[in-house]
């Protein structure tokens, strides 16, 4: 009888290396197989087993992206081979990850699972940037919208009105390439054109950079800023705190090191 196969789908959290779970991280340690994403931080690979196997299940400059079909396959064929098998999703894998979608394709082929949250860029990447999502004097709600969906397309299940109107904080992973069109559908939907607005790009890595405007001005601004992807939008009054709470991006910059380098000086005062 070979060894009993398993699965976590484990959150690498946004970026930075050491916002992984200690649970994950053990997980990412113990593994024979570990299937990645294209967003997490390669950087995490290197905690694996020398012998372990690692597959890359995202979309490269040229390289045609896995189907789901496969990647759910690749799980199930491991697991059934007895292997202890780490999904290493970006942020967590929960939140709009298709963590769910694998989590049932394991359950129907009755393979054994589990999820290890991550830290959503969601909350990491404002966090980051200064921006608590929620605030008592600013904003008691929050909610995470996919701005990848076209809303346009009749069937959206994006409710524009009870978003601009009902929720304090918004905020769009996915995004960055329709910033017009969702400020523009907020807008028109009774969110005031000054609402403060933030992108933050590659959001707890060295290369982070945030831009603030307001709902009318953000397309524009992250325009001219050139800001691509990867990049989550924050929509509400919980941004004007980064004027009094900005902490990374005001950090110096060691040649590009700096979050780890960080880390280390104080894993070195804690043990000394
Ligand atoms: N499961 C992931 C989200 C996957 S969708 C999570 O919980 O974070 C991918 C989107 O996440 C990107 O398009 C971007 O909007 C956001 N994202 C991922 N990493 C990011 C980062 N380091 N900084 C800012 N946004 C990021």
């Amino acid at each position: 009888m070979t060894a009993q196969g398993f699965v976590s789908l484990v959150g690498a959290g946004p970026g930075d290396v050491e916002l992984i779970t200690v649970k994950g991280l053990r997980r990412l340690r113990a593994a024979d197989v570990v299937v990645y994403d294209a967003l997490i931080n390669e950087e995490l690979l290197r905690e694996c087993r020398s012998g372990a196997e690692r597959i890359y299940a995202g979309k490269r400059a040229g390289a045609a992206r896995c189907s789901q079909e496969a990647i759910n396959a690749i799980l199930i064929d491991k697991a059934r081979a007895g292997l202890q098998v780490v999904r290493l999703k970006g942020g967590d894998p929960f939140v709009f990850g298709r963590g769910g979608e694998e989590a049932e394709a394991l359950q129907a082929a009755g393979v054994a699972w589990e999820v290890v949250p991550g830290v959503t860029s969601a909350i990491g990447a404002p966090a980051y940037a200064g921006i608590p999502v929620t605030h008592r004097a600013a904003a008691s709600s929050v909610a995470f919208i996919t701005g990848h969906e076209d809303p346009a397309r009749p069937e959206t299940r994006i409710d524009w009105g009870a978003l601009a109107q009902g929720i304090d904080t918004l905020v769009f992973l996915m995004g960055v390439g329709r910033l017009a069109v969702i400020a523009g559908e907020l807008i028109a939907h009774g969110r005031p054109g000054d609402t403060p607005t933030a992108v933050v790009h590659w959001g707890t890595m060295p290369e982070q950079v945030t831009i603030t405007g307001t709902l009318a001005t953000i397309a524009g601004d992250a325009a001219r800023a050139n800001l691509t992807t990867p990049a989550t939008l924050i929509v509400g009054e919980v941004v004007r705190l980064r004027e009094r709470l900005s902490w990374f991006d005001t950090l110096p910059r060691l040649g590009g090191r700096l979050a780890e380098e960080r880390g280390l000086a104080m894993y070195a005062i804690h043990e000394g």
